[in-house]
């Protein structure tokens, strides 16, 4: 029965607006993108899946920060399992250009140094969120693109697939849906995914993966890999990861923005990432933000109808929500 899954018992006990607010200080919050999630819309079994998946991440990013690691090893090993899974947008489950190609971006980012690693137009590398890690383990850059960035993550001893290791039926089949009606693209993508981390030493980091938006023209970049619009960290303030259309999210570098508000204006978390999300609802920009400030408090508004989210603390169970209430 639908209302004794997971997350139908986290609604009957948390609104949406209030289960960031009362969680305990959480040590990882995730999303898994965010759209057109109404309850109904999906099977129970799919529901779990979701749902399952994310518990999952969680629980397997936590570990890394029980066992003294970094919130960058943490941040990485949570959007890995992710990216893994058909049901998300990155990775595995990465959606295709209008071309029929895939093309994947993916960012990380260290609040400690705020050094930070992204990589663009990543169509064989099996995890992108690893070939933005080596950027910022392992080169003088923050940014590499295609063909590049392929070649340093290669060279970097990264998981190399073939193309077709990225095809599933389900996300064709919504490309050729969408370039048959001619759909708004932001109501055809789902599943964008990222994260963040505060570990023992008090360090905060973000990283966000994704195959973009259904039907983008190829060449084209959204804001998860650009530092400041889809992933951001620093120390003290806050760690965001932002899922949603993304030319609105770098035009209001928005993840950047929260934490200036925050820095410069004082803002709480919640205050600061709920404001700019209704701002961008106003100017037509749809989506939504994970945040874990250094006091471990989350916030996770959207604007859309629901977003994949979920968080975990040190010793508690994994909360994981998909809707609006
Ligand atoms: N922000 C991503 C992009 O614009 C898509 C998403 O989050 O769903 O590429």
């Amino acid at each position: 029965m639908r209302h004794f899954t997971l997350v139908g018992v986290c609604f009957l006990m948390l609104s949406c607006n209030s289960i960031e607010n009362k969680s305990p200080k959480a040590v990882l919050v995730i999303h898994g993108g965010a759209g057109w999630i109404s309850r109904g819309s999906f099977s129970d079994s799919l529901e779990k899946a979701y749902s399952n998946r994310m518990k999952e991440s969680l629980l397997k990013g936590r570990t890394i920060l029980l066992n003294g690691g970094s919130s960058l090893d943490a941040v990485q090993t949570a959007i890995e399992y992710l990216e893994d899974s058909p049901l998300f947008n990155a990775g595995k489950g990465a959606v295709f250009t209008h071309d029929e190609t895939i093309e994947m971006d993916s960012s990380i980012m260290d609040g400690a140094t705020k050094k930070a690693g992204a990589a663009t137009g990543i169509k064989t590398i099996k995890n992108p969120i690893q070939v933005a890690r080596a950027v910022l383990d392992h080169s003088d850059h923050v940014f590499l693109s295609g063909d590049g960035a392929e070649e340093f993550a290669i060279s970097q001893g990264l998981t190399q697939v073939d193309p077709s290791y990225f095809f599933t039926q389900n996300n064709f089949d919504i490309l050729q849906e969408a370039i048959k009606t001619m759909k708004k693209e932001a109501k055809t993508k789902l599943g964008t995914v990222g994260a963040v981390a505060l570990d023992q030493n008090g360090n905060l980091a973000a990283g966000t993966s994704t195959g973009g938006m259904t039907n983008k023209r190829y060449g084209r970049i959204g804001d998860s890999p650009v530092i400041g619009a889809g992933t951001y960290a620093e120390n003290k303030v806050c760690g965001i990861s932002a899922t949603g259309h993304g030319e609105f999210f770098i035009r209001n570098v928005v993840a950047y923005d929260i934490a200036a508000r925050m820095k410069y204006a004082n803002q709480s978390l919640d205050e600061a990432s709920s404001e700019v999300i209704d701002y961008l609802k106003e100017k037509g920009g749809l989506g939504g933000v994970i945040g874990l400030d250094s006091e471990g408090n989350v916030s996770m508004p959207f604007n859309t109808i629901g977003m994949f989210r979920g968080y975990i603390s040190l010793d508690g169970e994994p909360v994981i929500a998909m809707y609006k209430d």
